[in-house]
């Protein structure tokens, strides 16, 4: 998991928001009325999913055509669950472009009590990069050393809860963590800093994992707090 900007609200949000909100809040806060159908974040999927070059905010996959069903199909996810937080229904900075497995599968309506480290997180302290590391030897996302008792819970809730470590996504990883070692290897050893900053400055796949080379290819300052 790495930090993606979502960029400014599109226009069509705020209005939505002032007619559909309600209607979420009524059902889920005042037991009112029945549950409502619209879903008109549907509409700003592709927009999310064009943050990411169409990478899944929590496991960095590529999701699928959204007409695709399951899996990996792209999804739009409420990062605060609609059934705690419907006052977020329609709010832009709640959504997160998400495969399928990851929203529906995995994280679904939970939120515990610390939260989620937010892939979109518009405060610069609370980006990814400061709660991830990863093990290339396993493949595994870890909580980054040094956090504090809080956050590295924070961390280890959003891995689990996430399934980030599942088998089919550390092979994704260790599979990328390979070819990347191949490429590194490949080069002289004065130019794989060059490649690594170069690798990260690409949105492809595994973009967290690239910003946990780039550190150990000594830029430790970017991503410190
Ligand atoms: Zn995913």
């Amino acid at each position: 998991m790495r930090w993606v900007d979502r960029g400014p609200e599109p226009d069509g949000v705020a209005g939505y928001a002032r007619q559909f909100t309600q209607g979420w809040v009524d059902y889920f806060r005042h037991q009112r009325g029945g549950r409502p159908t619209d879903s008109f974040w549907r509409e700003f999927r592709a927009a999310l999913g064009l943050r990411s070059d169409g990478l899944c905010w929590y496991c960095e996959r590529l999701c699928q055509a959204a007409s695709e069903v399951g899996g990996r199909s792209a999804t739009v996810d409420h990062f605060r669950p609609r059934s705690q937080f419907p006052e977020l229904a329609y709010e832009w900075t709640n959504w997160i472009f998400s495969c399928y497995r990851c929203n529906s599968e995995n994280k679904m309506d939970k939120w515990p009590a610390l939260g989620y480290v937010d892939p979109g997180a518009g405060d610069e302290r609370e980006r990814p990069e400061l709660y991830f590391d990863y093990d290339p030897l396993t493949g595994e996302i870890v909580p980054h050393p040094g956090l504090a008792d809080n956050d590295r819970r924070k961390a280890e809730g959003t891995i689990a809860d996430l399934g980030l470590n599942k088998i089919d996504v550390l092979f994704y990883r260790l599979d990328w963590t390979r070819r990347f070692v191949e490429d590194l290897r490949a080069l002289p050893a004065d130019a794989r800093t060059d490649f690594v900053d170069y690798a990260w400055g690409r949105r492809l796949s595994s973009l967290g994992q690239r910003g946990c080379w780039w550190r150990r290819c000594g830029r430790p300052g970017r991503f410190s707090r």
